[in-house]
């Protein structure tokens, strides 16, 4: 992440269940290139979406400005 964002690392925190855990936020990690975007949105797709019986995929959120930034993508 360091390397694609041109900033110093993120440090790494212990948190309350004795894990480390990392946080980055940047538009530009999300599209660095296809790749990058896919992974984005089949992450998004897998916690925000389900698929109904019929087969049409649907996705749920509060952020209206990322999902309009999802529709970009
Ligand atoms: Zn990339």
């Amino acid at each position: 992440m360091a390397n694609v964002l041109g900033r110093e690392p993120p440090i790494p925190r212990l948190n309350k269940e004795g894990r480390w855990v990392v946080r980055v936020k940047s538009k530009t990690f999300v599209e660095h290139c296809e790749r990058c975007i896919a992974v984005f949105l089949r992450g998004f797709f897998d916690s925000e979406g389900c698929v109904s019986t019929n087969g049409q995929i649907f996705v749920d959120n509060t952020d209206y400005a990322l999902l309009t930034h999802v529709l970009y993508l």
